[in-house]
């Protein structure tokens, strides 16, 4: 189901008649053979990834200087629409009133307008976790998490419908990959939980999807996050994770913005990573840690290591005294995350007593280390847990059921 806002785009502009839309450069109207002869509006050849591609939320500060140049206006413009849309939380090209309003009118006209994710629910866990549910504008949904952790408020964000990668330990990985996301769609849930529920201090991209798949939306969603002219979010407090795709974490090491690096390793030999994370077949542990040595002479920086501690398969004094090895010359922190169970997998998570001896081995070999427990996992917001109930959530917004 199309979201409200994208019919109302497409009505809008199939209202118009062909005529009005003749006079567009080619591309700046995606609404084409469209019939409005009856109140029964018929599409027919509409593509809603070009609607999509003219939405101004997903666009950088110079995307929109080109935008408004070519539309014969001067530069300096596009700043106001950008901190209206990033800081100011517009949500209608109406609503950016620096512009003319011969302006606007002509912005909309082109077909261009602002995304909004929807709100379809919001449930709240009794550590103070927040999951958000969001319906986007072709009728996907994703999930969104706030973490609190006193002055520390950090967003998990997802950016990929579905996940292709199939880890086995993780819910997201059981639902079907539908598609990449766009950077105004990664943005606007920084948005919209900003706007609902205070201010974010850190923003992860931990949540559905595999960040570096969809490597240019994630690398554009980070320099519309930085950009001093809107959320003007510092590049420390963003932090992508990857299950390990080696070349995208090469590419990374060389773009301008360097977010922090979080590697699902999980496992410190192959033929347990493998078992786990298939893409280990792809880019084993050798050739991931070069990448990350590479991302680190580029950016100086710590890496996080992110480990799920699954009972019995991957928490026993060998494969700490493994790890040891495996991460020693790397500045590294290692997260130790208690694995969170869900319905599609049998695993059980291998508790804090053997997860605190875990971490004394690596502590004993001078590796940093945190031992992060479970938050938000009675509704399903826990790290491995997105998307497990999402086949349970109503479109109008009906709560999930959780037993
Ligand atoms: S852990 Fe990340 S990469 Fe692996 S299946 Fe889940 S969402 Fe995808």
């Amino acid at each position: 189901m199309q979201s409200v806002h994208i019919q109302r785009i497409m009505k809008k502009n199939a209202a118009m008649g062909p005529k009005k839309q003749s006079q567009f450069k080619p591309n700046s109207n995606p609404i084409v053979n469209s019939k409005s002869s009856n109140s029964t509006v018929r599409f027919t050849s509409v593509k809603l990834s070009e609607i999509m591609s003219n939405d101004l939320k997903d666009k950088t500060l110079k995307e929109l200087e080109q935008i408004i140049a070519g539309l014969g206006q001067k530069k300096y413009l596009a700043k106001y629409i950008f901190k209206f849309i990033h800081a100011g939380d517009a949500a209608e090209i109406s609503q950016i009133t620096p512009l003319s309003k011969t302006f606007r009118e002509k912005f909309i006209e082109h077909g261009y307008y602002i995304s909004q994710l929807n709100i379809l629910n919001k449930l709240t866990d009794k550590d103070g976790t927040v999951k958000y549910v969001f319906g986007l504008d072709d009728g996907n949904r994703i999930e969104t998490v706030l973490l609190l952790d006193g002055k520390r408020r950090t967003l998990c964000v997802s950016t990929q419908a579905g996940c292709k990668m199939g880890c086995l330990f993780c819910a997201t990985g059981k639902i079907k990959f539908r598609r990449n996301l766009t950077a105004g769609e990664i943005v606007d849930q920084i948005n919209i939980v900003q706007k609902d529920s205070g201010r974010i201090s850190n923003i992860v991209y931990m949540g559905m999807g595999e960040p570096l798949e969809n490597y240019d939306s994630v690398v554009k969603s980070v320099k519309i996050l930085n950009d001093p002219a809107g959320r003007n979010i510092g590049i420390r407090h963003i932090t992508v994770s990857t299950c390990g795709l080696v070349p995208a974490i090469k590419k990374l090491a060389y773009e301008k913005l360097h977010p922090r690096l979080a590697i699902s390793l999980n496992a410190p030999t192959d033929d347990l990573r493998t078992r786990l994370m298939p893409i280990n077949t792809k880019y084993p542990i050798a050739k991931l840690l070069d990448a990350v040595k590479i991302y680190q002479l580029k950016v100086k920086e710590r890496v996080t290591f992110e480990y799920v501690m699954i009972k019995g398969l991957n928490d026993s004094l060998l494969h700490a005294r493994l790890l040891v090895k495996l991460l020693r010359g790397i500045k590294c922190n290692v997260n130790l995350i208690e694995y969170n169970p869900h319905g599609g997998c049998k695993f059980k998570g291998s508790g804090l007593e053997k997860i605190s001896r875990f971490a004394e081995v690596i502590e004993e070999a001078g590796i940093e280390n945190t031992i992060r427990l479970k938050k938000g996992s009675s509704i399903f917001a826990a790290c491995g847990q997105l998307g497990a109930n999402l086949n349970n959530v109503s479109s109008t917004g009906d709560s999930i059921r959780h037993e």
